[in-house]
This record gives structure tokens, C-alpha cells and sequence, in this order.
């Protein structure tokens, strides 16, 4: 076995490598330093051991030979071991350390390059490190040292000379003496500086200003680490580069009651956007045991969520079935996600209303003969379809193939939800969980986004009117009402 040495990229999971996510999902022991995103850890097998050797707060980090022992222990255990640092390990990271230490010991390795901050920072703050007119050089240069060297070791003549761009790594507190030693070494102080706070997370801030005026300007805008310094002429061509605070949904907060599972398309769209997106998984999905439906009975066959085409297949599944076993009933949908989730089992939707709730799928199947239908769905559900086909004379049956049950959130979940700009509803089992399990604890400002009428109905039982209601109910139609509402936001 070996042991992985990995650059997990500045911060944005969308910058893990994807040989950093394929060695992370085969781990057995994971190692990791702060900065590393949640989500990259979230992707280790449930049984890895993950291990944090980074600093909590501003306390000291697990010391260098403790991580190393810890690396060889688990190296020659014959395990496979993933040493997950930010950025790229090989640049001020200490990754030539480890890697000698596991050589010395005969323990094989593999280094996986990451993106470095220095480098990505930058690029999300509208900064090329290299420029055709303004720098053909780069240096990464360390603002803080060994304390243990007795001088330093930049040679400031030398880096006040170098014809090109300076990316200053760590001291942000020694940022004053640097610009100051650089002015000194004949660094002319009106060039362009720029000094980027948490880059590529959501949360980034960038403070801009000359080697004069830079360390004064971070200061005062309480800038704090991680941060990285750019000096240099490249600097200039943020104002028109610049893409990241320009992102529609830049800055604001939103949040997402939808279960885990099913969320990730809203908060991968909305995260796309800039938005920074707050989880709460106020309700899970349970699946229900129970025996596959004889299928082959009904002439037709509704699913109204993507949940309910994943079960029920797999309930057929068990009894040695599969898609063909549909062939012979029309099969409905409620909406595009349930026909998607359809499309992956091999199945076209045969009939898909125009709006995406039950009254206009009753709507749509008026018009046909329909003699026993099969609904499969949640337990819980309200019963506007059987109803209305049951008026009809269809003999119907439902099968019952999940529940959704509530999830508990902590306390600083609920506080930092209540307080978002945006809160998403995306069902009316959202808004009961949400309320459930936060007692309708809300910032007078948050203005609350319901996917459609029905969810909207649940939201005014509970006093509160939604302040968007999406046109078009599925994910797509949320992100839009919400694009637009922060447009009109913008104007007023
Ligand atoms: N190996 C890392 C650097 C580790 S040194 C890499 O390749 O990126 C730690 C320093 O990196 C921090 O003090 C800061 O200067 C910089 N840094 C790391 N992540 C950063 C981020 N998201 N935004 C700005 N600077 C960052």
C-alpha cells in the first residue's frame, strides 16, 4: 500500500483534482490540515479514519514528527493512507519533509500535484500571475519564516529587483516590514498590491492598494489569514477581470431545506451562482420496506417524485425485475426530475404535465381511458390524484415507498439558517420540517422562496407569506424566481 500525498486545492471543492477525489474515496486513513473543504472529506468510505493535524483557532497545529509517526505507522501498516494538505503539498507545504521521511523508511508514495493559492487566489480575484505586457516572471516568496532561522533568508535586494510579479505566501502580520524592506531595496512604492482573504471560498474579500498603502488598507479592513499578497503591475487588470463578486448570487446567502440526497443539484446551481449555500437538511428520506407491486396489472403508472422512480425500481429489482417489466402501462410523471430519474432506469416518460403539480397531471390524463392505475409515492402525500382518478372510476392503488422523516439540526445550523438572505422551500414537507425543527426562528429580513402554490398554501398555515413564488416548479424555476428577485432587489 501506499501513501498519498495531496494538494486539495485553495478551497473550493470544485478545485480538488480528480485524482485527489478518487484516492480520498478509496482511503483508509486520511491525514488532513485546516483549510481542506468539507466536502472533500465527506467523500472518504464511512469506515476511513480521518485524522486533523491542522490548528483549531489560533492554537498550535500537531507537530511536525507527530504527523510523520503517523504517516509511517499507518504506511507500514499496510494501509491505504491519503495526506491531504491545502493548495499544492510541494509549495510551503511541507511535502518534501514527509516524502523523505517515508522514503527513509522504505515506505512507497505518490505525490498529487493541487491547485496552490498563490496561483488560484489570484486567479479568482481577476489577477493572471503572468501577463504578455505586464510580467513574463512569477516568484512565490515566503512572508514567514522558520522563527528558528536567525536572519532571514530573503534577499530583498534580490526580490526588490526581480522583474515580475511577487506572490507573498503567510505573514500577513509582518505585511508592513515587507512592503516596507521592499520600498527600502529601491521597489517603487505606487506599484499595484493586492491582498486576497479566504480565495475562491464563497466568503473571499480582496483589499487592493500600492506596496505603499497596501499593509495600512488590510488593516484597516480587518483583514485576517488565510491570505495571500500579489505585488505587482497585473494587479491593475482585476478592474475589468474581475468575475467572482460579479457573479449574480455573489455575496448572499441561501439556504436549502430540501434532504441532503436530493439537494444537490439546487446547491450546486446556487453555489455556481455565487451564492454562498447554507444546508439544512431539515428532512431525510427513509425507504420503506415492502414487496415489489405487480405491475404488469395497471394500464397506468404515476410517479411524482424522483425518490419514488429510484424505489420502486429497486423494489422490482428485488423480485428479479426491470424496466420491461413497465412496458406494458403508460407511465406519468410529475415533473422533469421525476422523468430524469425515469430516463436513467432506461424509461421515457409517457405523459409529463405542463405545470408540475398533481391538478395538472389529473388534467393531462383526463383525456384517457384509464381502468387501474398504480400510484407510487410517499407515505405521506396529499391525495388530489387518486382522488380525482377514483372520481373517474379508475380503480387505484398507491404504493407507499418512502417517508420523509425529520432531521435534527444543531444550534448553530438553525441560527446560521435563520439569519440567511434567502430560505428555499422546495416542498411542502420542507416548510413543516423547517418549522418543526426550528420553530419558525427567522430573520425579519430573509425572504423566503416556495417552489410553487402548494408549497406556498403550507407556508401561509404557517403565517408567513413567501416573498418569491417560482413560476415554473422544479429546481430550474426556483434558481430563476430567485435570480429575479435579487434583480429587482438590486434596482429598488
Ligand atoms: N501549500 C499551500 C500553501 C500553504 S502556506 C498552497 O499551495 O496553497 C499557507 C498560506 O497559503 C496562507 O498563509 C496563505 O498565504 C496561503 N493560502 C492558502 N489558502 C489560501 C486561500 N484560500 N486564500 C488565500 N491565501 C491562501
Amino acid at each position: 500500500m501506499t501513501v498519498y500525498l495531496v494538494g486539495a486545492g485553495p478551497g473550493d471543492p470544485g478545485l480538488l483534482t480528480a485524482r485527489a477525489l478518487e484516492l480520498i474515496a478509496a482511503a483508509e486513513v486520511i491525514v488532513y490540515d485546516r483549510l481542506i473543504p468539507d466536502s472533500a472529506l465527506q467523500g472518504a468510505p464511512p469506515g476511513a479514519e480521518l485524522i486533523y493535524a491542522g490548528k483549531e483557532g489560533g492554537g498550535p497545529s500537531m507537530p511536525q514528527p507527530e504527523i510523520v509517526r503517523l504517516l509511517l505507522e499507518h504506511g507500514a501498516a499496510g494501509r491505504a493512507v491519503v495526506r491531504l494538505k491545502g493548495g499544492d503539498s510541494f509549495v510551503f507545504g511541507r511535502g518534501g519533509e514527509e516524502g523523505l521521511a517515508l522514503r527513509a523508511a522504505g515506505i512507497p508514495f505518490e505525490i498529487v500535484p493541487g491547485v496552490t493559492a498563490g496561483v488560484a487566489a489570484p486567479a479568482y480575484a481577476g489577477i493572471p500571475v503572468t501577463d504578455r505586457d505586464l510580467a513574463s516572471a512569477v516568484a512565490f516568496v515566503t512572508g514567514h519564516e522558520d522563527p528558528a532561522k536567525p536572519e532571514s533568508a530573503l534577499d530583498w535586494a534580490a526580490l526588490a529587483a526581480f522583474p515580475g510579479t511577487l506572490v507573498l505566501y503567510m505573514g500577513l502580520r509582518r505585511l508592513g516590514i515587507v512592503a516596507q524592506r521592499l520600498q527600502d531595496a529601491g521597489r517603487t512604492g505606487s506599484e499595484p498590491a493586492a491582498v486576497i482573504e479566504r480565495g475562491t471560498f464563497p466568503d473571499q474579500r480582496v483589499v487592493t492598494g500600492t506596496l505603499a498603502t497596501i499593509a495600512s488598507l488590510v488593516a484597516a479592513a480587518g483583514i485576517r489569514a488565510p491570505a495571500i499578497t500579489i505585488f505587482g503591475a497585473v494587479v491593475g487588470l482585476r478592474e475589468q477581470l474581475g468575475w467572482f463578486e460579479r457573479r449574480p448570487l455573489a455575496g448572499l446567502s441561501v439556504a436549502v431545506t430540501r434532504a441532503r440526497a436530493q439537494a444537490s443539484d439546487l446547491v450546486a446551481r446556487l453555489a455556481s451562482l455565487g451564492a454562498e449555500v447554507l444546508e439544512a437538511p431539515a428532512i431525510e428520506i427513509l425507504a420503506l420496506d415492502g414487496p415489489a407491486p405487480d405491475v404488469k396489472r395497471y394500464d397506468l403508472v404515476c410517479l411524482t417524485s424522483p425518490n419514488g422512480v429510484h424505489l420502486l425500481l429497486e423494489r422490482l429489482a428485488v423480485a428479479g425485475l426491470d424496466a420491461r417489466a413497465l412496458a406494458g402501462a403508460r407511465v406519468a410523471a410529475i415533473g422533469p426530475g421525476t422523468a430524469s430519474a425515469l430516463s436513467e432506469h432506461g424509461i421515457r416518460a409517457d405523459i409529463m404535465p405542463e405545470r408540475f403539480v398533481a391538478e395538472s397531471l389529473v388534467e393531462v390524463l383526463a383525456g384517457l381511458p384509464i381502468k387501474r392505475a398504480l400510484i407510487a409515492r410517499a407515505a405521506q402525500a396529499r391525495d388530489v390524484l387518486p382522488d380525482a382518478l377514483r372520481a373517474r372510476g379508475a380503480q387505484v392503488d398507491i404504493v407507499a415507498l418512502y417517508e420523509t422523516v425529520a432531521q435534527p439540526l444543531g444550534e448553530s445550523e438553525l441560527v446560521a439558517i435563520g439569519a440567511a438572505d434567502y430560505l428555499t422551500f422546495t416542498s411542502s414537507s420542507t416548510v413543516r420540517f423547517w418549522f418543526d425543527a426550528a420553530g419558525g426562528r427567522l430573520r425579519p429580513g430573509t425572504r423566503l422562496v416556495s417552489i410553487g402554490p402548494v408549497t406556498s398554501a403550507t407556508l401561509r398555515e404557517r403565517g408567513l407569506e413567501p416573498d418569491v413564488e417560482a413560476g415554473r416548479h422544479d429546481i430550474e424555476g426556483v434558481v430563476e424566481a430567485l435570480l429575479a428577485d435579487v434583480r429587482l432587489f438590486a434596482k429598488r
